[in-house]
């Protein structure tokens, strides 16, 4: 019986890494898992990145509902990401894309729309570049990063190095993990357990307030849209704890 079990779970992680997901991550397996426990919480969803109608299930600490494509591994504020790009910047004007931490299936969903996308991908060695210090042989028209600034110990080098890669009048999409209730950024807790404690993760040197803006204003970008509030209204957003910045040198 056991040996059946043990096999039923190595033929389901063996279907989830080689039919749905790039990186090999265990994570969404995971949460697939999970799900079997909170079927309430798993539904169809229109999923942009797949351009199709997909099942979604749960993610995060709070197990939010309908929030990961069974089918691209993308979640919902991927998925937001994705919308606010295209809704912002035409691929006749801004065709060439940096994009950190996004996947196979973001890469072929903006290139059907006309874009050119070159990934960043951590745990991919060969795709692998320093966001602090970006060594390109060319200048792009868009740098994308999703929840990567909360990693990064030196955050202003990276928005730094994000400016010179960008060409005249190219656009930053940035988006982090923030509390928007606390007004000064913490980076003060150095071990594992401060940091899962208190920024949500073991590997996060930081959770951002709203003096964000503050500490990225000497860089030199035009901030021109902030989402969610005063200026955005994507719930999405709101219900990841997502802060989108769009910024424009
Ligand atoms: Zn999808």
């Amino acid at each position: 019986m056991t040996n059946y079990l043990i096999a039923i779970i190595l033929i389901y992680i063996y279907i989830c890494i080689t039919r749905n997901y790039d990186n090999y991550s265990l994570v969404p397996i995971i949460y697939k898992t999970i799900d079997i426990f909170y079927k309430k919480r798993v539904g169809k969803r229109w999923c942009n990145i797949c351009n199709s109608n997909q099942i979604h299930g749960v993610f995060g600490k709070d197990l939010r509902p309908k929030t990961l494509c069974y089918s691209c591994n993308s979640l919902t504020r991927n998925q937001e990401m994705i919308k606010t790009i295209i809704e912002t910047i035409s691929p006749k004007k801004h065709p060439n894309i940096l994009y950190f931490a996004g996947n196979t299936h973001i890469k072929k969903c903006l290139e059907s729309k006309g874009y050119k996308v070159t990934l960043s991908r951590y745990h991919i060695k060969e795709e692998r570049i320093d966001m602090t210090n970006i060594k390109m042989n060319k200048k792009f028209d868009v740098v994308v990063s999703e929840h990567v600034m909360e990693h990064i110990t030196n955050d202003i080098l990276a928005y730094k190095s994000v400016y010179n890669v960008l060409n005249k009048g190219g656009y930053y999409f940035v988006s982090f993990p923030i509390n928007i209730n606390k007004e000064k950024t913490d980076e003060t807790k150095r071990n594992i357990i401060g940091r899962i404690k208190n920024y949500g993760q073991h590997d996060h040197v930081r959770i951002y307030g709203t003096d964000v803006l503050d500490r990225i204003k000497d860089i030199g970008f035009y901030i021109t849209l902030v989402s969610p509030k005063p200026f955005g209204n994507y719930d999405q957003y709101i219900k990841d704890n997502t802060f989108c910045l769009i910024l424009k040198k």
